[in-house]
């Protein structure tokens, strides 16, 4: 069973679906791995390693032309146009559902695994790279706003005089909001946090942040551990309610996504105008339309004396360890699909296991 790992190729990713560690134990299995000349090297994995590690240096062509495809950013249509008709797509899709390329994957007779499908199960949680990168996410994203503040985070007492710590407001505490409280707690910083869903307040309170109280009325919490759109009244009451917190941070990070919908608006113009000049905001759901009306996807802007940083793809500033969590979210999810047979590695049925089950795209209607 031959796997292809592929240099990705959207501007602006650094990161590779595997790396020599992960190939080592991929070829362990019996299992051939091809990769393209190059895949890892902007993530500090180069050619060399992964020859070491037993894996076969590749073309493009060659890194597609396999049973089992490992990617890290969704395919255009030049990729599908490379893939094996019967194989694999292991990757994610970024989509959701509206537009031509899972459709031209499946007539090619393509079965693909899309990993934003990942249910989220105790058994699923070692497979799932949505929380592994978003948790890195969080981590890289809270640098950048310390970074691009103009103060410090923590409190400074020095002969030179004292500097009060940084009030942080972190909106959205799921996997990258977490990360983001616990690194801005671990930076100094007086940290408050929000999330729709009640169930985030003790995990709000176990990173040492202050949880903020808002009764809107209705719950947020969605199906599968996902967060709900609130209704137009709720939203108002919401921004309302948030607005006078808001006003007094000097950095807001801000995470707050619901899957498939636009992202919901927390920090308005009115509360951007109120904020101390100089102050940082980093808008996590910028390639969701933002949680902030000012955000700009994929740039840093200004507006009213304050940083709106909206980046989109915070694990690529950090590929390395980026790309082992994806691996090794891989590797995982490979473990169960194969079996070992007669004359080596073999694949299990795909729809008999509730999580490839779950992930595998099918014809509409
Ligand atoms: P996400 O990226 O979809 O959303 C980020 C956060 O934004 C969520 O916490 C959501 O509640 C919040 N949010 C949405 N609308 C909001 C609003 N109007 N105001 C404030 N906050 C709003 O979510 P995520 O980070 O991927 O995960 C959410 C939850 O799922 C977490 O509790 C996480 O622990 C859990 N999870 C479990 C597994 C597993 O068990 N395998 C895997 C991944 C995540």
């Amino acid at each position: 069973m031959k796997i292809g790992i592929p240099l990705e190729t959207r501007p602006g990713e650094t990161r590779v679906a595997s790396t020599p560690d992960v190939v080592k134990k991929l070829v362990g299995k019996g299992l051939e791995v091809l990769i393209e000349s190059g895949a890892g090297v902007r993530a500090g994995y180069p050619d060399s390693e992964y020859e070491q590690s037993g894996a076969q240096l590749t073309d493009r062509a060659g890194a597609y032309d396999v049973d089992l495809l490992l990617k890290v950013r969704r395919p255009d249509s030049a990729d599908v146009e490379a893939m094996r008709a019967g194989g694999i797509y292991m990757g994610l899709l970024e989509s959701c559902g509206e537009d031509d390329v899972v459709p031209a994957m499946l007539t090619k007779g393509l079965r693909v695994l899309a990993l934003e499908r990942m249910p989220r199960t105790s058994r699923a949680q070692s497979m799932d790279v949505l929380s592994s990168q978003s948790n890195l996410g969080g981590y890289r994203a809270t640098l950048e706003a310390a970074t691009r503040y103009g103060r410090f985070f923590p409190m400074m007492m020095t002969s030179a005089g004292s500097a009060k710590p940084a009030r942080v407001v972190v909106l959205g505490a799921g996997v990258a909001g977490l990360q983001a409280i616990a690194t801005a707690r671990r930076l100094g910083a007086d940290v408050y946090a929000y999330d729709v869903r009640p169930e985030t307040r003790e995990q709000i309170l176990s990173l040492g942040a202050k949880p903020i109280d808002l009764d809107l009325g209705e719950s947020g919490a969605g199906e599968g551990g996902y967060a709900k759109e609130l209704s137009d009244e709720a939203k108002a009451r919401q921004q309302a309610a948030l607005s006078e917190e808001l006003a007094k941070a000097h950095v807001i990070i801000t995470t707050a996504l619901i899957p498939c919908r636009p992202a919901p608006v927390l920090v308005t113009e009115e509360v951007v105008q109120r904020m101390r000049p100089g102050s940082v905001i980093v808008d996590l759901a910028a390639i969701s339309g933002g949680n902030c009306p000012l955000t700009v996807a994929d740039e840093v802007v200004e507006r009213h004396g304050v940083t709106i940083v909206g980046l989109t793809n915070y694990p690529a500033l950090v590929p390395a360890d980026a790309s082992a969590f994806y691996a090794r979210n891989l590797l995982n999810l490979i473990e169960i699909m194969i079996a070992s047979g007669d004359s080596g590695p073999e694949l299990k049925d795909l729809e008999a296991d509730e999580i490839t089950a779950a992930m595998l795209m099918r014809p509409a209607g």
